[in-house]
C-alpha cells in the first residue's frame, strides 16, 4: 500500500479502499460520509480534481487539494486493431510502463489489466515471462487501468458494462495483496461496481494463493493457465511447477469453493508437436475428473523469440473434439488484436528510455565476480 504520505508531499488515495478513506478523513477532521462522496467522483464519475467535486464544502475541496492527490497511470499510447481491440500502453509515477487491453463484444466488453511490470514466472512461451520482473504494481495502479479504460470507453454507468479479466502482463498471485485490494476498489458499489462474477483472475498455479483466494470474501472467478498433462511437460513449459507441481495444483483446484453456477477455467496453450497430440487430450481429461471445470484452448501466439509454433486448425479442432466427446466443455480462445501485438502472451513492453532495463543472468553474474 502507498498510502503514506511523506511530511510535505500529499497522500494518494488512489488505491484506497472505501474504509481507509473514510479513516482518512476522520484524520483530517472531516465527516466521514464525505468519503463516499469522493470514492464515486474518482472511481464512479472519474474525475480526480477536487476542485470539480461540486457537492463538497468547498473548504473541504482546497483542503484537500493540498493534502491529496489522486496518481492515474499516465496514457502514453493507444493503439486499434482492425477488430476493435483497443491496447493501451500506460506509463507509471517511476517512469516504468504497463499495458492493459480492451476487448470489445465478446459478447461482453472485457478489459484485460496487468498486475506487474513484466513477470518473474518465465513460462517458455510467454513474451512477458522473458521480460522478467521490474516490480510489483500498487493497488492504485491495477484499480487506476480499470478506472481509466472504462472512462475512455465510456462504460462507466449506473449498471456494469463490462468483464475484467487479471490476464494481462504479470502473476497476480504473486502481488496478492495489491491485486485484491484493487479488485475490492474496482468492486465496491460506492464507485464502478464491478460484482465478483464479472472479474476473473488468472494465476500460473501459485497453491497457498489459490487457497487464499478460495477464503475471499470478494472472490473473482478463477482461471488456472494449466498448459500441460503431465508433470515433466509442465516442468519444462511452466518453470514455476517445480516448485508447485501439478498433482499439489489440482488438488488445490479440488478443493477450491466453486460458487453456484461458476467453474474453475483451465487455459491450455496448444503448441505444434509439444502438447498438442490425442495422447495429450487424453491425459489432459483424466486429470481433470471430477473437477468443476471447463477448458480453455490457447492456439500459440507466435512471436519472434517464442521457440514453438502454433499447431494448425485441424489439430486444434481434433484436440477440442476429443474433450468435448468426453463431455468437457470446450472453448478455443479466438485471437484478439493480433494485428497490434495486443493478444495473450504478447504483452511486453520494449520502448521508453526510463523504463528500468533488468539485468540479464549473465550481467548480473558477471557483476558479481
Ligand atoms: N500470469 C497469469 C496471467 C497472465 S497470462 C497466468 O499465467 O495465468 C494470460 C494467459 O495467456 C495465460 O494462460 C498464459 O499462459 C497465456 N499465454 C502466454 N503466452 C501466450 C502465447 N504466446 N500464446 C497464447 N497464450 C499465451
Amino acid at each position: 500500500m502507498t498510502s503514506d504520505a511523506a511530511p510535505g508531499r500529499p497522500l494518494d488515495i488512489a488505491g484506497l479502499e472505501l474504509a481507509e478513506l473514510e479513516a482518512r478523513l476522520v484524520e483530517l477532521g472531516a465527516p466521514k460520509y464525505h468519503a463516499r462522496q469522493i470514492f464515486a467522483w474518482i472511481h464512479r464519475r472519474g474525475v480526480t480534481d477536487f476542485a470539480a467535486m461540486s457537492d463538497l464544502p468547498k473548504a473541504l475541496r482546497s483542503r484537500l487539494a493540498e493534502a491529496w492527490t489522486v496518481s492515474t497511470p499516465a496514457l502514453v499510447r493507444k493503439d486499434v486493431s482492425t477488430d476493435g481491440t483497443t491496447k493501451y500502453l500506460f506509463q507509471l509515477g517511476d517512469g516504468t510502463r504497463i499495458e492493459s487491453v480492451y476487448i470489445p463484444d465478446t459478447p461482453a466488453q472485457t478489459f484485460c489489466i496487468s498486475s506487474q511490470v513484466g513477470c518473474a514466472m518465465a513460462c517458455a512461451f510467454c513474451l512477458t515471462g522473458k521480460m522478467g520482473l521490474t516490480r510489483h504494481l500498487s493497488a492504485a495502479e491495477i484499480a487506476g487501468q480499470v478506472r481509466v479504460l472504462a472512462h475512455d470507453q465510456q462504460l462507466a454507468g449506473p449498471t456494469t458494462a463490462f468483464n475484467i479479466v487479471v490476464m494481462g502482463m504479470g502473476e497476480p498471485l504473486h502481488n496478492y495483496d495489491a491485486t485484491m485490494a484493487a479488485l475490492r476498489i474496482v468492486g465496491s458499489e460506492a464507485g464502478l461496481a464491478v460484482p465478483a462474477r464479472r472479474i476473473t483472475l488468472s494465476t500460473v498455479g501459485l497453491v497457498p494463493g489459490i487457497e487464499k483466494l478460495g477464503r475471499e470474501p470478494f472472490m473473482p472467478n478463477l482461471a488456472i493457465s494449466l498448459h500441460a498433462s503431465h508433470e515433466e511437460q509442465r516442468n519444462a513449459l511452466v518453470p514455476v511447477n517445480r516448485k508447485y507441481d501439478l498433482d499439489a495444483l489440482i488438488e488445490a483446484c479440488k478443493r477450491f469453493p466453486v460458487k453456484r453456477r461458476s467453474r474453475i477455467t483451465f487455459e491450455y496453450v496448444l503448441l505444434k508437436g509439444v502438447n498438442d497430440t490425442p495422447e495429450d487430450a487424453r491425459r489432459l481429461v483424466k486429470l481433470l475428473d471430477g473437477i468443476k471445470g471447463k477448458i480453455n484452448l490457447l492456439p500459440l501466439n507466435a512471436a519472434p523469440g517464442i521457440p514453438f509454433e502454433r499447431p494448425d486448425d485441424g489439430r486444434v479442432d481434433a484436440f477440442a473434439k476429443i474433450l468435448a466427446d468426453k463431455g468437457l466443455t470446450v472453448s478455443v480462445r479466438k485471437s484478439r488484436g493480433r494485428d497490434i501485438r495486443a493478444a495473450c502472451g504478447q504483452l511486453i513492453v520494449d520502448e521508453g528510455p526510463r523504463t528500468p532495463a533488468r539485468k540479464s543472468a549473465a550481467q548480473a553474474l558477471a557483476e558479481q565476480l
